[in-house]
């Protein structure tokens, strides 16, 4: 009997993964069908993103996995008609782009390059900025994408300190864990970056307190998700200088709504969640491989802890 396979994305990536993914598949050697629209009680797979419109998993009763597009589950994490495993997006593709991205804002930053942009007035300050080494950078969250960006400023030789919820020994970043590490990852950081999910543990992770813990004038630098930061202590601690500048990738509401403060705010440059994305090539090798293991009685990859929410 032939996998059978649903794809429920928005449509207009429909044509990018259904040759993709037909070629990985054949490659598996699995006999399949796979379309965007299939009898529900006949769905082994569903290949998601949750611009696909699918929020109700109880009619599909002989369903053996959900395969996330998306490396951010939070829309999908907490659905109770959801009783199967779900493994979510880790993609080399995604994660490159993410360093990528990481890395330019921390070097604008680092290199003052807004100075040089703006302030072409006539005035001659030779004022060079510091080597990275003496540059502290936090990285809140060592998943994949944390990971990643932490280490590839390391080896720029930033002075990069990583904070995840577990233990982790990285080469060239300090790792810390737990409150603690939290304030301590903080009290130094003068650019911290945030790559950690959107869960009820780490909702608003910078609030008033934690912001208040930064040298005055740091930035902030955001392409994890929007609910990870108290927006309104943001915008005081902006208005105040205790917070130099951010970044900001990611919004509660997306999005961002023309009238919402960031988008005027002289200190606070917004990007329209682009930090990175899945790219279709290496992430349907992702989903071919989890659905190859799935139909071999192999483990899945990247599989989603629901009870952590990530
Ligand atoms: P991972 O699940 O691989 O990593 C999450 C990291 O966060 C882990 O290091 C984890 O700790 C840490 N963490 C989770 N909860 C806590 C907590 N309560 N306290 C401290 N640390 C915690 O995720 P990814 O790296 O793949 O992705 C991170 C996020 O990036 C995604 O969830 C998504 O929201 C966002 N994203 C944004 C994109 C964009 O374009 N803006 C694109 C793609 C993703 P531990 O290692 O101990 O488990």
């Amino acid at each position: 009997m032939p996998v059978n396979i649903l794809f429920s994305a928005r449509p207009a990536l429909w044509p990018v993964y259904q040759p993709l993914l037909t070629q990985g598949l054949k490659d598996a050697g699995l006999d399949f069908t796979l379309a965007t629209d299939l009898a529900a009680d006949e769905v082994d797979y569903v290949v998601y993103a949750p611009n696909g419109g699918l929020s109700d998993f109880s009619p599909y009763t002989r369903l053996k996995a959900v395969l996330s597009l998306w490396a951010g589950v939070e829309s999908i994490v907490g659905n109770d008609t959801l009783t199967v495993p779900l493994a979510r997006m880790v993609d080399h593709g995604l994660t490159q782009g993410m360093t990528e991205w990481v890395v330019g804002h921390v070097l604008r930053y680092h290199l003052g390059i807004d100075r040089h942009i703006t302030g072409q007035d006539g005035i001659w300050i030779p004022d060079p900025p510091p080597l990275a080494s003496q540059r502290r950078v936090a990285v809140l969250g060592l998943g994949a994408l944390g990971r990643a960006a932490a280490q590839a400023l390391a080896a720029l030789n930033f002075n990069v300190t990583g904070w995840s919820r577990s233990p982790k020994s990285l080469a060239g970043v300090i790792c810390l864990h737990g409150a603690d590490g939290l304030c301590a990852a903080l009290s130094s950081a003068e650019i911290v970056v945030l790559l950690l999910p959107d869960t009820p543990a780490t909702e608003n992770t910078l609030n008033a307190e934690t912001l208040a813990l930064l040298p005055k004038g740091a930035r902030v630098i955001n392409p994890g998700r929007g609910a990870l930061i108290d927006d309104e202590a943001l915008l005081s601690a902006l208005d105040s200088g205790q917070i130099g500048h951010a970044t900001l990738d990611v919004f509660r509401t997306e999005p961002l709504p023309p009238e919402h403060p960031y988008w005027s705010h002289p200190n606070v440059t917004v990007t329209p969640h682009i930090a990175s994305e899945t790219r279709p090539e290496t992430a349907a090798q992702v989903i071919c491989e989890n659905i190859r293991r799935g139909e071999a009685g192999e483990p899945f990859l990247h599989l989603v802890d629901r009870t952590l929410g990530y």
